[in-house]
């Protein structure tokens, strides 16, 4: 097999008494999309910006083609995130207003000293009709584009560098839901034809079913299930993931509960299991122990104490 683009292990972060991520643990292999799927408040985006190393890992490793990024210095770091780029949710506030959209898309290759002034132009000319957009647009401002066409100009600034590894944050929540499905198309085809990794961050689950090959659930800082998409959205094991299932727009409850109450407050994360406080089956021992993460079939994991037979991880 070969060694994954992405490797993180064991993954923390405290904000002082806030744990924010907590032993965080997946890795992805070359050109494939890995899913990070939870409501507001799970740590999620804060795992992307941790990979990115755009803040500091309280504890963890990041292995990126094999290099250590935690342990990295920045000037080492900037020469890597030639490699690794990230789309974010708010196309309009990620784009800066006073760059035509030449210059938006020159300016990484200039920075990363790639290419001479000629080609840089060509690249950013064929990245803009690789984005269905036309050159006319190269000497236009950002304002002068509707959410689904400025995504688009932030998904060719990302492909500028031609990067190993893309980190989305929620890319299409902010657009129109007749222009998602448009976006989420390219972004596929993009991958498709660069052969790029993927890191895709959503709290929409359609999205990331749509999306990704792989994916984990995150719940208060923690994974709490992970593993293939058909096994995931076909038999999920862990009560969160059944219940964020059955709460999905779209979906019949059937015999499962739907999510009840609110995520707790990451200041006060529930002893044992974190889930306890929301959970249909919670029994004494939930309050006291925290679970661990079990090995299912076909690579699926959760950890919930109702899995007790299944291998622990
Ligand atoms: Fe529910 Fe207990 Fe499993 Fe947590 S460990 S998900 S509270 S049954």
């Amino acid at each position: 097999m070969p060694a994954p683009v992405l490797e993180v292990r064991g993954l923390s972060k405290s904000f002082k008494a806030v744990k924010a991520v907590r032993n965080v643990s997946f890795s992805i292999a070359k050109g494939r999309t890995f899913g990070i799927v939870g409501e507001s408040g799970s740590g999620k985006s804060t795992t992307a910006r941790l990979v990115l190393r755009l803040i500091d890992p309280t504890t963890g490793d990041i292995r990126f083609q094999g290099v250590d990024l935690a342990a990295m210095r920045q000037e080492e770091l900037r020469r890597q995130r030639r490699h690794m780029q990230m789309i974010f949710q708010d196309p309009f506030g990620s784009l800066n207003g006073r760059m035509t959209v030449r210059e938006t898309l020159t300016e990484p290759q200039l920075v990363h000293g790639i290419g001479a002034p000629a080609s840089r132009a060509e690249v950013a000319r064929n990245l803009l009709a690789e984005v269905g957009l036309p050159s006319s647009a190269l000497d236009r401002f950002p304002h002068e584009f509707s959410g689904g066409q400025r995504q688009r100009i932030a998904i060719a600034r990302a492909l500028a560098t031609n990067p190993e590894l893309i980190v989305a944050d929620e890319p299409v929540s902010a657009l129109d839901v007749s222009v998602q499905a448009q976006v989420l198309n390219l972004m596929r085809d993009l991958q498709d034809r660069h052969g790029t990794t993927m890191l895709f961050i959503s709290h929409d689950l359609r999205v990331v079913q749509f999306m990704c090959d792989e994916i984990a659930v995150m719940y208060l800082g923690e994974i709490v299930e992970q593993g293939p998409r058909d096994r995931i959205y076909g038999a999920p094991a862990h009560p969160y993931t059944q219940a964020l299932l059955a709460s999905a727009p779209g979906k019949g409850a059937g015999k499962r509960a739907r999510l009840s109450g609110e995520i707790p407050s990451a200041h006060a994360v529930p002893s044992g299991c974190a889930f306890r406080t929301r959970c249909p089956h919670a029994h004494e021992r939930c309050a006291i122990e925290p679970p661990v993460m079990r090995q299912l079939d076909d690579g699926q994991q959760a950890a919930c104490h109702l899995l007790d037979q299944a291998v622990s991880v």
